[in-house]
């Protein structure tokens, strides 16, 4: 594995032997102007930093005992941790090569010509050695409703056109982008999408959230199931109160009745409101991690005719995959092995979107 870019190395980042220097990086990346001299280094704050941090606009800072007019920020000091856990909590993103073995052409080839398109006709054009870039992301999820739940879910997909690599393949990134080291860098995921193909931003985006749902589903089963547990108790409850207001023991008039019983349940109502709203399950996906893999891949070309019309798909098959990508569907960007065409401009359809395809159908790509 080779890394590229000199960027610092976050998970470096709490055990680096320099505490200092550290320091130094996170005060000068808010606009303070820092200069080393050996053990200690002066340090100019914005006022905002100086008075978020604690610390006066101008420091004389040391990662050795404190002296004299000098603050510490050696290990286990406040201002140490604080600038770790921020750093912790920005986004990050690294760039890797896999150093692995190149797919062979042969296998991409023989894959290329067994892919069907299920209404076109297609003709294996060329195989094309090279690199493909892949987006890694993992992401923290948080599902939240009378309790808090939390884990992980990672996706990959290629970085310019979305294809989805074989699961295979997308282990081996996740096992070699956990032993990597990651860079650092400040950018946001709502900046990464925008620089990044759409298509990309949306898939990686779309393909967490349904992840997310998926690892979250013991935890929608058991919110569900207090939900009932509670409704039941609250409605029982309250048929309770109802009979009781029923059977007053002094006889009471007919309007006092019905105001009464009128109090008791919009009582209930509310309490079954406030239910729903403490069980109603949100869930929160935070990117940890992004990671631009480059690997070495064979595309395979692939022309397609359908009616008149005809395309040139690229079929993309990465190092140690075992299948060719799935494509991106252009319906409804879903993922598909077995894309149908649309008649005018030839877009590639999931079965999901059109799960017949004979016949003429209305695209929703084109439309
Ligand atoms: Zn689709
Ligand atoms: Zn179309």
């Amino acid at each position: 594995m080779n890394r590229d870019g000199s960027l610092m190395s976050y998970t470096q980042l709490d055990s680096r032997s320099d505490p200092l220097a550290f320091t130094l990086d996170a005060l000068s990346a808010r606009g303070g102007l820092v200069e080393s001299q050996r053990d200690t280094a002066m340090a100019v704050l914005p006022t905002a930093v100086a008075r978020e941090l604690n610390l006066p606009e101008e420091c004389l800072l040391t990662a050795a005992s404190e002296g004299a007019g000098t603050i510490n920020c050696g290990l286990g000091t406040a201002l140490l941790d604080r600038l770790i856990e921020e750093a912790r909590s920005a986004f990050h993103v690294a760039r890797v090569s896999l150093d692995v073995t190149a797919p062979r052409p042969t296998r991409a080839r023989s894959l290329a010509e067994a892919f069907a398109v299920r209404n076109g006709v297609t003709q294996f054009l060329e195989v094309l050695p090279g690199t493909s870039e892949y987006l890694f992301v993992a992401a923290n999820w948080i599902a939240q409703a009378d309790d808090s739940f939390e884990g992980i879910v990672q996706a990959c997909v290629e970085s310019t056109t979305g294809s989805q690599p074989d699961i295979g393949f997308e282990s081996l990134v996740a096992s070699a982008v956990s032993g990597a080291q990651a860079a650092r860098d400040r950018s946001n995921p709502q900046s990464f999408a925008s620089q990044e193909s759409n298509v990309t931003g949306q898939r990686l985006a779309a393909l967490l959230e349904s992840r997310a749902s998926k690892a979250a589903a013991p935890v929608r089963a058991g919110v569900i199931r207090r939900h009932a547990r509670e409704y039941r108790q609250i409605t029982e409850y309250y048929a309770a109160m109802c009979a009781e207001v029923k059977k007053p023991r002094r006889k009471l008039d007919e309007q006092t009745l019905a105001a009464r019983l009128s109090a008791v349940l919009s009582d209930r109502d509310s309490k079954l409101r406030d239910l729903d709203q403490r069980f109603r399950l949100r869930i929160a996906l935070t990117p940890i991690a992004l990671v631009a893999v480059t690997v070495p891949s064979v595309t395979a070309r692939l022309q397609v005719r359908r009616r008149q019309a005809e395309r040139v798909l690229s079929l993309r098959l990465p190092a140690e995959a075992q299948n060719l990508d799935a494509l991106t569907c252009e319906g409804c960007l879903g993922f598909t092995h077995r894309p149908a065409v649309c008649d005018a401009r030839l877009h590639l359809l999931c079965e999901s979107c059109i799960p017949e395809a004979k016949g003429r159908f209305t695209c929703p790509a084109c439309t």
